[in-house]
């Protein structure tokens, strides 16, 4: 973060200095909320979690250099202590952000892929200037504060994901975090369970682009109708991007090798051949956005291509293809899962396995209210019509998916847990078999690690 007093700190979150806290000491490390990331120089941020309270680390994390904690009650170390520290953390990040007014802060959100496009800009800005990105997924009201607060002096671009789980989030770290550029990739339905329809989660994403000032850019998909509707809320220029004729950045020439797309990009300033490292063809879409934001920074096309066409390294458990010993070949795409994302990882095994057997391990998706039956249902039905020789559904909440692909005509087996995925596989597992395994957060991780792991 950049240097700032105990005092000024103070003033920016509306906190009061403990006795013990000197004024003019200067925070010049990390702000950290684990104890053990702590270093000289750092603020130590004693947030209260459901399994442990940060005030009991706060002396702690003292004694280990940090110079206070910001707090919401006393502790026996030198201390900010305001009402509400989640508030307090939000508005030392707002505070970092409005000392450093050329810094530039590129927003993106969706239901299905913001990671993953924010780790395609995050190379781009990279390719540009001093970038700041999260690690992984850190988009909520404690890891944006928390990546807004890694920037320094020397900071060009600031890329950050938004996360959107009601009403009214978006625009909560927007206050936090008023992003120049916008960008909105798609609505699905993720988090269906708490917005109710797909609307509402439209309404919610929405906010973006709604946050963005006159003179800043919002970037919209062309082939999502929810997303383009968008316009009519932008107070500011809109750009769009998508394989539509009328996109702005577009893709045209669309084909896939072994699961790899290639493309042509379209700027308004020239056109590049693409050639993607990724798999699946959603990265397509992904990998337009992040190049509309990158032709507003003004990077022309052929330098835009080159960097995409990289080897770019995506966040963990995402569309992660290796092969193992025994000659088979892994999609790990665990890290989540909701219908589109699904629907993408199973086109991505089609593809990928078009001459080969194709088996998908398929975990529960999470908060899909009372589509859950009907979701799982269509994602085994739509592997079977994707020709996935076998589904194996993991846990019983996840068995419609077996049914479905079972009713289909795959192969279909509803296993209880992943121990058992991890036998079935060892049993079924054959010399040039490519498997994917996905779902809702770590529910097919140990699936998907056992594979890793015994890879050579
Ligand atoms: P979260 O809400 O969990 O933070 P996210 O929006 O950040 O998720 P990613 O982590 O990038 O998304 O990807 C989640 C899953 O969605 C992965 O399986 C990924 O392959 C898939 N995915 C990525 N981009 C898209 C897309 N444009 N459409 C559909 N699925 C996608
Ligand atoms: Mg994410």
């Amino acid at each position: 973060m950049i240097a700032m007093s105990l005092a000024e700190i103070a003033e920016a979150v509306g906190g009061r200095l403990s006795d013990t806290a000197n004024p003019e000491t200067r925070v010049t490390g990390p702000v950290e909320h684990d104890s053990r990331k702590i270093e000289p120089g750092s603020l130590f941020v004693a947030f209260t979690g459901e399994h442990a309270d940060g005030h009991d680390f706060a002396a702690a994390a003292v004694a280990d250099g940090a110079v206070a904690a910001l707090v919401s009650r006393e502790v026996d170390a030198p201390s900010i202590l305001v009402d509400d520290v989640q508030l307090a953390f939000g508005k030392l990040a707002r505070a970092v952000v409005d000392r450093l007014p050329e810094l530039k802060i590129i927003g993106v959100t969706g239901s299905a892929g913001k990671t993953s496009t924010k780790d395609v800009m995050a190379e781009l800005c990279r390719a540009l200037g001093p970038t700041v990105a999260p690690e992984g997924t850190l988009n909520n009201e404690i890891g944006l504060p928390y990546t807004v607060l890694k920037v320094d002096e020397t900071t060009r671009y600031l890329v950050l994901e938004y996360s959107a789980r009601g009403i009214g989030h978006i625009d909560y770290l927007c206050g936090i975090a008023p992003p120049g550029i916008a960008v909105v990739i798609n609505v699905g339905t993720a988090h269906m369970g708490e917005f109710g329809t797909v609307d509402g989660i439209a309404r919610a994403k929405g906010e973006l682009a709604e946050a963005v000032a006159p003179g800043g850019v919002v970037i919209l998909n062309a082939d999502d109708a929810r997303v383009a509707a968008m316009r009519d809320r932008a107070r500011a220029r809109v750009v769009t991007f998508g394989e539509a004729e009328s996109a702005d950045i577009r893709a045209t020439d669309v084909v896939s090798e072994a699961g790899q797309p290639r493309f042509t990009l379209h700027t308004p300033n020239g056109s590049a051949p693409v050639a993607l490292k990724l798999y699946g063809a959603h990265h397509v879409s992904n990998t337009l956005a992040a190049a509309a934001v990158a032709v507003e920074l003004g990077m022309a096309a052929e330098a835009i291509a080159s960097v995409v066409s990289g080897p770019l390294s995506l966040s963990p458990r995402r569309m992660d293809v290796f092969t193992r010993a025994d000659g088979t070949t892994v999609i790990d795409d665990s890290y989540n899962a909701n219908p589109s994302s699904m629907a993408a990882a199973i086109n991505a095994l089609a593809d990928l396995g078009k001459e080969s057997r194709k088996i998908a391990v398929l975990g529960y998706m999470a908060e899909l209210g009372d589509e859950t039956e009907a979701a799982h249902l269509q994602v085994g039905e739509l592997a079977a019509r994707n020709d996935i020789d076998i589904v194996i559904s993991v846990e019983e909440v996840a068995a419609a998916i077996a049914e479905g692909a079972g009713l289909a005509g795959s192969i279909a087996y509803g296993v209880d847990d992943q121990a058992e995925a991890i036998a079935k596989l060892d049993e079924l597992l054959d010399v040039g078999d490519v498997v994917l395994v996905k779902g809702s957060r770590y529910r097919t991780w140990k699936v998907a690690d056992y594979l890793r792991e015994t890879r050579n």
